[in-house]
């Protein structure tokens, strides 16, 4: 295993933060699993660790057969976001950016430096293209804030990946995970090793997340340079591993287990590994995705637990002012899973309160919420 520290930009007098890369393996293959990206949300820094232990191992045995990149702590700025008691980790907050958006665009520039030279070697396409976008980012002027910094070091590391995990969870939800269209027959295993209730399938979700500034541009560049053939070379997701407070020992064991057998059947692990413990879920547009809020301020009472089948017209919850003795109970609009639910109890104007992903697409435009 090889340690890679990078210092963040930026920070403040007196201070210095560190973002730290651990290397497994060699070879010509790639995978990178980063966790904690918004930093109040700890699963995946929890598997990481079981990760961490399992790729040691793995890598005395003689079993790696690519290199794993894994980074625990993907946010050491929001790590230390805490308020009399709070974390606050999904955005900075010296700038209210969120931390998992506007990732540097590298379709765009790529295209520039490559226009000409791809043709219809796809493996030597997709070397010039990798090596063209470590150029970009290595050639960016410097970063402005300790943030970008941040995010250009992610963003340089997983970019010549095969594959991209991005460990988050929700507030308090089931397992789902966003990714492509174009790659979820591949990510089903990884849906069945893991217990994951619903892919959210988009080309584009709007804002530039991290799974996304991975995967987007192989797309993006296959459809500008429609002669040359260009695969689409990254596969990446976002992969919420439950709710935040889901960081227990045997979860995260599982879901570290449930990884690795996935990363051993891309070929990036030898050994025996078990079959997938679930059956695959299914993946919906993620246009698909009803957002579901409060009418009105007050206490929330939730009716069905995340993970839930829901049918339209199926009561999710009530909202209770009980200073004006007003009860609402709300409703499902669409049928299909309920994988996320709001954490704190309280309705507030503009939050959603409840996720449904349904199979029929009823949202357009920007996809994510902030
Ligand atoms: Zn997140």
């Amino acid at each position: 295993m090889q340690r890679i520290d990078h210092s963040l930009p930026w920070s403040t007098l007196g201070t210095e933060r560190t973002l730290s890369v651990f290397r497994f393996g060699e070879g010509g293959r790639k995978a990178y699993i980063q966790a904690s990206l918004h930093a109040d949300e700890l699963p995946g820094m929890r598997t990481a660790w079981e990760l961490k232990k399992r790729l040691t191992q793995l890598e005395e045995q003689g079993l790696l057969n690519g290199v794993i990149e894994l980074v625990p702590v993907a946010n050491p700025i929001g790590l230390g976001q805490l308020l009399q008691g709070n974390h606050q980790g999904r955005f900075e907050y010296g700038s209210g950016k969120n931390f998992n958006r506007d990732f540097t665009e590298l379709s765009e520039p790529v295209a520039e430096r490559l226009a000409g030279k791809l043709g219809d070697d796809a493996h030597a396409n997709v070397k010039l293209i990798r090596q063209a976008m470590v150029d970009v980012l290595d050639q960016l002027p410097p970063a402005g804030s300790e943030l970008a910094g941040m995010q250009r070091v992610l963003l340089s590391h997983a970019c010549t990946a095969d594959i991209v995990l991005d460990l988050h969870c929700d507030t308090d939800a089931s397992l789902h995970m966003y990714a492509l269209p174009q790659h979820w027959p591949q990510w089903r295993s990884l849906s069945a090793h893991l217990g994951v209730s619903v892919g959210l399938l988009a080309e584009d979700s709007g804002g530039s997340s991290f799974d996304e500034a991975c995967s987007l541009p192989w797309l993006r560049l296959a459809k500008q340079f429609a002669d040359a053939q260009i695969p689409l070379a990254c596969m990446s997701t976002t992969l919420e591993l439950g709710g935040q407070t889901n960081t227990g020992k045997a979860d995260a064991e599982a879901y570290a287990e449930g990884i690795l057998a996935f990363l051993a059947e891309h070929g990036l692990i030898s050994g025996e590994w078990p079959q997938p413990a679930f059956e695959a879920c299914e993946g919906m547009p993620f246009e698909g995705t009803e957002m579901i809020y409060a009418p009105h301020a007050g206490v929330l009472t939730f009716l069905r637990p995340a993970g839930a089948w829901v049918e339209p017209g199926e009561p999710l919850f009530e909202v209770i002012d009980p200073l004006n003795d007003r009860a609402t109970t709300v409703c499902a609009g669409t049928a299909g899973v309920l994988f996320a639910i709001e954490k704190l109890r309280y309705a507030q104007p503009g939050y959603w309160m409840a996720k449904v992903a349904g199979r029929t697409p009823l949202r357009t435009g920007r996809l994510l919420s902030d």
